[in-house]
């Protein structure tokens, strides 16, 4: 009998019978509404349970003075329905919360929705029935109810905080709490009220409050970035362009970052001159939006402490103009998190309303709230006697609701809080491993509030839907994810963070505003339209990382990780796909060389550093061209000779300037790249005598160079590391010059082609196989391959300088460069290794691109610094009036 037959039969259930339906979802906000009708329309009996008195979910409960949504209202608003669209127009840029309650109201009429929500009852218990493989809800009103599914869509800012401040019971005025404010409003006119926190529902309230009160006495305990929302009718030239093309504007919000479509940024901070940096600053501030601060300034904004503090500044700066006593200026300027980090807020008038004479802040890291007395607050300095006190003071966010059924009790009696104890797993954000048929609409491990919630929630239910629609009709009644697709999802989480500053920030976004709360980012940081893509990728790979079985089919298990990359590894490699490249080997050499050359030029040029010299230098045959990068500080600086990659067969001194000039800033030492011959003009041994050559004249004219005398360093990437490992052996061999260390990154080492990781990524990185071989053959005859000149693994390991040998999980070279290493640790040499995870043959070379890149650059560059005798650079230390103690660019 199937589920729907089931519900039909027990549709009319007494107080006590559970009602039967086929999924049961908890909310009825923007997820719960649309949930209803795209289950309802996929066939399935369904029920939502909801403990408020009406639909509206967050806008249900938020009425508190000034309340609006702070995505332009345009974006803000459900797509799944063009005639939807059409047949509702908003008023405001930004809409009152009234008005979006209007509007979910609007949505739930048109598609007959009310019928089938429980209003005014809460979920108090669910647990997972093995037996008949359904939840059993407990509700407190009403019927419990069985479901084969369960969908949490709670919201994740709907579980206000307790106010955690002593004496709050003692008051004897009037509380309230912006996330739960009096249905009929509160009069505050004439009276003293007191505001404890400075966050997005405050910054919206103070203006109104402050208009109404005697008094408004503001508690801040850390102030935020807030933005003019220059609210107004929605702005003429978005609602041209959303007009024009609905349908194009739609699709393009999907596929963006944030939900908003805004195109990619490119250009970073230091391409920028001073004018073109404010210009595009006050374009924005002028804007009033948001997502058009935090995407559209510069593109390193939100991933480099640099970039990112250029952005605060400018901000500061407006927060002083706007704002007339310097102290409370002064106080309201944050300065303990990147912009963005935390989530900024758009205001109206808040800042100049610290102008006002009838309102005052008070600071509350100077001055800590002891406890609320009857008639106040005291803080550490003084009394302030108030007639109310409105805690603007948060939610415990994107747990908190879900958590508030308890306990949710999934396979084997255990609770989703104890499985959560070390802070939230989940496996896309959607579901959770050990809790079959139970998923969240904007979960933890979702992009959700660092998007637009309106087109997560639709991406969420559409995917969350479909499945269970083509579940059903395979004959499926589990759906489970198994422990290493949630591992690897984790994993995945945290590889993106590192990308971001969210992790610079004690925010709700990591569960710092909440007491005890294990801390760690909750949402996914990787971005609206990689998360969709990596969703679809689940469907079309046979439901990778699910478990899914039904009483009369086989059970399906396609295991595995959806996501090995790191995140902008992927992002590099699925352009790189898109682009439909032939084979790089099927260019020819000339063909292949302008290939690169063309390739190079559309990069990012690196950041400036002191000074670039060219020369040339005698090889053995003849002049080779080379070039000086130097330091900015004074020198003479250690000398690091430098070997570009390219397969013996591409690329010259200048192809991998921006790893140099990276390398340069980041070790303060100088870098000479070499332009050594290549093939197939120039066969084996040349380019590895060409860098030998090179080596020891750098080596003896270092001073010449404006280098320091004494021992050299060297450096190679790819081939380039084949050449630096190379030289080592020769200048061993040789009788010099004097070597102090060699980093070698994903060197080639030796001239077989039968380890694992040539198997294992022979294509689809880049780097494959099928070029190896040309590269190979170009360069060398079968009958010289193994010759230490070219195969150094081959040749003796004993006696070489201090090595650091970068390798990447995704490059064919990645067993070869190991081997390397090991060979020469067990030979008594030196060595640290980088196993770079998630990475390809180019991760670290595509500066300020692969932005996961950095934190492997910081560990070569302290190499060398070692391996010249310098001082460990201590990183992160963003300068003077900012405390973050970590760096990210
Ligand atoms: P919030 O951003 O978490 O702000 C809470 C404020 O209360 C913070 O300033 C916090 O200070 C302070 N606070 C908390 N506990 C305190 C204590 N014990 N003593 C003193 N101060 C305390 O909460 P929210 O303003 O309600 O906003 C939450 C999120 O909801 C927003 O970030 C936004 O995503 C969403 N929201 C959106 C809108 C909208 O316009 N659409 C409006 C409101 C909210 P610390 O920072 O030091 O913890």
């Amino acid at each position: 009998m199937s589920d729907a037959m089931v519900a039909a039969r027990e549709s009319r259930t007494a107080n006590g019978t559970a009602q039967q339906v086929d999924v049961a979802v908890v909310g009825a906000g923007f997820s719960g509404l649309y949930l209803l009708h795209r289950l309802r329309k996929a066939g399935f009996t369904t029920v939502a349970l909801e403990e408020a008195g009406d639909v509206g979910g967050t806008w249900y409960w938020n009425r508190y003075p000034g309340a609006r949504c702070d995505i332009q209202t345009i974006d803000y608003s459900y797509s799944f329905d063009p005639e939807l669209d059409k047949a509702w127009t908003w008023s405001e840029k930004y809409a009152t919360q009234p008005e979006i309650l209007r509007y979910l109201g609007f949505v739930a009429d048109r598609y007959d929705l009310r019928r089938d929500i429980r209003f005014k009852t809460k979920v108090t218990e669910a647990r997972w029935d093995e037996a008949s493989e359904r939840w059993q809800l407990t509700t407190d009103n009403g019927p419990p109810v069985s479901c084969r599914h369960y969908i949490m869509a709670t919201g994740c800012l709907s579980a206000p905080k307790p106010p955690e401040i002593d004496g709050v019971k003692d008051f004897k005025g009037e509380v309230y709490f912006t996330g739960r404010w009096p249905h009929d409003g509160v009069n505050l006119a004439g009276k003293r009220v007191a505001v404890i926190g400075t966050g997005s529902s405050a910054i919206q309230s103070i203006p109104l409050i402050a208009e109404q009160a005697a008094h408004l006495t503001v508690f801040q305990r850390t102030p935020n970035f807030a933005l003019p929302a220059h609210n107004g009718p929605p702005p003429a030239d978005r609602k041209e362009l959303f007009e024009s093309d609905r349908a194009a504007y739609r699709e393009q919000a999907r596929q963006s970052m944030a939900g908003v479509p805004y195109p990619q940024q490119t250009v970073v901070s230091w391409q920028l001159s001073d004018a073109e940096r404010r210009e595009r600053f006050e374009r924005a501030w002028a804007a009033g939006d948001l997502v058009h601060i935090l995407t559209q300034l510069w593109a390193d904004q939100a991933v480099d402490v640099d970039g990112n503090r250029i952005v605060q500044d400018l901000i500061r700066e407006k927060i002083r103009a706007a704002v007339n006593d310097p102290e409370t200026a002064a106080a309201l300027m944050p300065d303990d998190h990147p912009f963005g980090a935390k989530r900024p807020c758009l205001d109206t008038n808040y800042y100049a309303t610290y102008n006002r004479p009838n309102v005052t802040l008070v600071n509350l890291r100077q001055e800590p709230i002891k406890a609320i007395t009857a008639s106040g607050i005291t803080t550490a300095r003084r009394n302030v006697d108030v007639d109310v006190i409105v805690f603007a003071t948060g939610f415990d966010a994107m747990t908190g609701a879900i958590r508030a059924v308890h306990p949710i009790t999934g396979r084997g009696g255990r609770s989703l809080t104890d499985v959560w104890a070390q802070g939230p797993q989940s496996y896309l954000g959607l579901t959770v491993e050990g809790f079959p048929n139970f998923f969240m609409i904007t979960g933890p491990g979702s992009p959700s509030v660092l998007s637009n919630m309106a087109v997560s929630i639709e991406q969420h239910v559409d995917w969350v839907v479909d499945r269970l629609a083509a579940l059903r009709d395979a004959g499926f009644t589990t759906i489970e994810p198994t422990a290493t697709a949630q591992a690897g999802w984790n994993r995945h989480m945290a590889d993106c963070s590192m990308v971001t500053l969210h992790r610079l920030a004690n925010t709700w976004y990591t569960g710092a505003n909440v007491p005890g709360k294990v801390q760690g980012l909750m949402p996914y940081t990787g971005g609206v339209g990689p998360y969709r893509s990596i969703c679809d990728e689940v469907t079309s790979r046979g439901m990778l990382g699910f478990k899914l079985t039904g009483p009369n089919v086989a059970a399906q298990c396609n295991d595995g990780e959806v996501v090995r990359l790191q995140p902008d590894v992927r992002l590099v490699l699925n352009l790189l796909a898109s682009l439909n490249l032939p084979p790089i080997e099927s260019m020819g050499a000339q063909g292949a060389c302008a290939f690169v050359n063309e390739f190079n030029k559309g990069r990012p040029a690196g950041r400036p550093i002191g000074e670039i010299v060219d020369g040339t230098l005698p090889g053995p045959d003849g002049p080779l061209p080379y070039r000086v990068y130097k330091p900015a500080t004074s020198g003479p600086h250690p000398v690091v000779v430098y070997f570009h990659g390219g397969g013996w067969v591409l690329g010259d001194e200048q192809s991998d300037e921006p790893f140099c000039r990276d390398m340069v800033r980041r070790t303060g030492m100088m870098f000479v790249s070499v332009g050594y011959r290549h093939a197939p003009e120039h066969r084996f041994p040349t380019a590895a005598e060409d860098g030998y050559a090179a080596t020891r004249w750098i080596a003896e004219h270092a001073a010449e160079l404006g280098g320091k005398p004494g021992p050299v360093l060297v450096a190679g990437w790819s081939a380039g590391g084949n050449i630096a490992a190379v030289t080592c052996q020769l200048a061993r061999d040789r009788g010099g010059p004097d070597i102090a260390g060699q980093l070698l990154i994903c060197p080639v080492t030796d001239c077989s082609f039968d380890r694992p990781s040539y198997n294992d990524n022979a294509a689809g990185y880049f780097l494959t196989r099928g070029l190896m071989y040309w590269f190979w053959d170009l360069y060398c005859s079968p009958a010289d391959r193994t010759d230490p000149r070219v195969s150094p693994l081959r040749g003796k390991v004993e006696k070489l300088p201090p090595a650091f040998v970068t390798t990447c999980e995704f490059d064919p070279l990645r067993d070869e460069g190991i081997a390397y290493a090991e060979a020469m640790s067990a030979a008594g040499v030196p060595v640290e290794q980088l196993k770079a995870h998630g990475h390809f043959h180019s991760s670290f070379t595509m500066v300020d691109v692969v932005i996961t890149g950095v934190s492997g650059r910081v560990q070569m560059a302290q190499a060398l610094r070692r391996f010249a005798g310098l001082p460990e650079v201590s990183r992160g230390e963003p300068g003077p009036g900012f405390k973050i103690a970590a760096a990210a660019s």
